[in-house]
């Protein structure tokens, strides 16, 4: 028997999900690999797994929407889930991390679970970066995990909804699991797809046709807050991939971006104008961590970046909030990652 716990959250934070909802074709489109596509492969941890973290808390509007696995069927994936268990992880206690908005979901989870004693039922406020790795395992297990570190260290597992289904496609029920679902999406592109892609396919390939014409952009693997931006587009797609987002480049500044929600404002001072920081304090409000990414910024200005590690740089979890929300558009993420990488050199 078990009960569903109640929603709990964490400091700062932003809801991206409210600020920039998403529209996708419903359509899904399958793309072919021009090679003999990868086949997915999961690896049991070595370690012995306490604890699995299922996330269908998804934070980001690009990421892949729970209903595309799930398919509204709630409880034949959690069947599903349990047969994983038994096979895989017999000992372990496994927690369900669900957008509390998602009622349906919710409500299915909680009756599936009520017969269950091996799993719990988290419903979280799905404000961005809830579904990261240190938050998710802080928030529903109390565990404190340095950014970075590999969970399964601990012996917690954290998986979205696209791995358990792989998982049982691919141990359980034996099949070639060959192709996964990415999402693409963003200013850049004539709409907003799901598609379904074999793996080792490249990107080229998949943006072909899909970017509006005439407009300079910029592609970001796995979205633009905690992605990596590429511009080799032959490179492959692996199970690593989630989302590709393609932005219409801009190269004039906005000032106060939070009071434009319509447009993700992604700017960098392509025109050399750089702005001052405003002591407005945006940044400290909405890391998710408790820091003070402005202290970062003036340490970096003041030529004394190794001051930056005394403010407990270490605990940033490379989110990007603080430079998305920055109305001065500074680049504060990739000033702390300069300041982190000095201990790297040593
Ligand atoms: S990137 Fe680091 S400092 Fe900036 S908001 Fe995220 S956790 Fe905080
Ligand atoms: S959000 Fe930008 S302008 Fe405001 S305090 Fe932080 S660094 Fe300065």
């Amino acid at each position: 028997m078990l009960m569903g716990k109640e929603a709990r959250g964490f400091k700062g934070g932003f809801d991206l999900l409210d600020a920039y909802p998403l529209k996708f074709c419903n359509i899904v489109e399958d793309i072919s690999s021009d090679g003999t596509p990868e086949t997915f492969h999961f690896s049991v941890p070595s370690q012995k797994v306490e604890h699995v973290i299922v996330s269908l808390c998804p934070t980001e509007p690009w990421a892949l929407p729970n209903w595309v696995i799930l398919r509204h069927k709630t409880t034949a994936f959690l069947t599903i889930l349990k047969e994983i268990k038994n096979s895989y992880f017999s000992d372990a206690r496994f927690y369900i991390a669900i957008n509390e908005k998602e009622d349906r979901t919710v409500t299915d989870a909680k009756n599936f679970a009520c017969n269950e004693d091996w799993m719990s039922v988290f419903p979280l406020y799905a404000k961005y970066p809830q579904d990261d790795p240190v938050v998710l395992t802080k928030v529903i297990l109390g565990m404190d995990v340095n950014f970075g570190q590999d969970t399964k260290s601990l012996g917690v597992l954290i998986l979205d909804a696209q791995t358990v289904s792989a998982m049982y496609e691919s141990r359980i029920l034996r099949k070639n699991v060959n192709s996964r679902f990415i999402v693409l999406s963003g200013t850049g592109l004539k709409e907003n797809e799901i598609l379904n892609v074999q793996l080792g396919t490249s990107i080229e390939k998949i943006l072909k046709n899909k970017v509006k014409e005439v407009v300079r952009h910029r592609v970001f693997i796995n979205g633009p807050l905690r992605g990596q931006e590429i511009t080799d587009l032959s490179q492959k797609t692996d199970w690593s991939v989630n989302h590709i987002v393609v932005l219409e480049e801009k190269d004039q500044k906005v000032m106060f971006p939070m009071i434009k929600p319509d447009e993700l404002v992604l700017t960098t001072n392509l025109l050399g104008e750089l702005r001052r920081c405003i002591y407005c304090n945006y940044c400290d409000d909405i890391c998710p961590v408790d820091l003070e990414p402005a202290l970062y910024y003036h340490s970096y200005t003041r030529g004394e970046k190794h001051k930056a590690r005394l403010y407990n740089l270490g605990k940033c979890i490379e989110c990007g909030l603080c430079s998305f929300i920055c109305p001065s558009k500074l680049e504060l993420l990739e000033i702390i990652k300069e300041c982190k990488a000095l201990d790297k050199q040593k």
